[in-house]
């Protein structure tokens, strides 16, 4: 049976694609700062048909991160797809327009977005081995596309949120160099925009935004799900290649 772990996965797309996961992957470990929201959606999740557990996992608590990957080894032995979904913005509930350099903002973001990531990472890289295909999905965003925040004609050119952006850029590049040392093993590493969407990251992104959840989970399903022929080191979203 495969066996997937996704990050903040209570709520919004982390939820979504865990229900998505624990349709095509066999079992999904929904992981959650909170064990009794974790445990709601996996009650939930059980009741759809579906095989779930609840895991505590504050992805900024080293703790936290090393006690959920020894109960992951000792639960499973090993991991075929790990999602860190988990993210934050504070910024765009700050009182203030976003500063390019404060730097408690940036700390904060930083904490959960790339090195609560990392954390993740370091720790459940040792199961992600043991599986016969891993696959680890970064869920990032276009924001953190420097190529978009550089081209005047792009959308996101006048976008201003620089921790959030800079933290979605540096996941990127753990994305690239993590494909690279993983480039002799079956397992591979994608980041991936799922779009804008209706959740609680932003104020306003339930009224405005385009996609659902469900809709958002599909490309992080996707890249969770790659065939074994396919590219590792990507960054993608629902229409395809995003640029770095
Ligand atoms: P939500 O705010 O709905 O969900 C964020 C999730 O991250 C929650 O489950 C939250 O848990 C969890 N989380 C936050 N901090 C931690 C932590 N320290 N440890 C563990 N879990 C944590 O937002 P989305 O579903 O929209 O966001 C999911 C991902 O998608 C993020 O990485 C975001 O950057 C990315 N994304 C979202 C877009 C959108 O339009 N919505 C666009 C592009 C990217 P808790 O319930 O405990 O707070």
């Amino acid at each position: 049976m495969k066996v997937a772990l996704v990050t903040g996965a209570s709520r919004g797309i982390g939820q979504a694609t865990a229900r998505r996961l624990a349709r095509d992957c066999g079992h999904v470990i929904v992981a959650a700062r909170d064990v009794s929201t974790a445990e709601e959606t996996a009650d939930r999740l059980r009741r759809e048909g579906l095989s779930a557990s609840a895991l505590q996992l504050d992805v900024t608590d080293d703790t936290s991160v090393r006690a959920a990957a020894e109960e992951v080894a000792a639960s499973y032995g090993h991991l075929d797809v790990l999602v860190n979904n988990a993210g934050v913005l504070p910024e765009a509930t700050h009182p203030e327009p976003a500063e390019a350099v404060d730097l408690a903002m940036f700390r904060r973001t930083f904490d959960t977005n790339l090195f609560g990531a990392v954390a993740v990472l370091e720790a459940f890289l040792p199961l992600l081995r043991k599986s016969e295909s891993g696959r680890i999905v970064n869920v990032s965003s276009t924001m953190g596309s420097l190529a978009d925040q550089t081209n005047h004609d792009s959308p996101y050119y006048e976008l201003a949120v620089p921790a959030y952006q800079s933290s979605k850029a540096a996941l990127n590049n753990v994305t690239i160099a993590l494909a690279k040392a993983l480039a002799d093993t079956p397992i591979k590493v994608t980041s991936v925009c799922p779009g804008w969407v209706q959740t609680d990251l932003a104020p306003g992104n339930r009224e405005q935004a385009p996609l659902t959840s469900d809709q958002a989970a599909d490309v992080v399903h996707r890249a969770a799900t790659l065939p074994d022929d396919a590219v590792s080191g990507t960054f993608v979203d629902a229409a395809g290649t995003v640029p770095w």
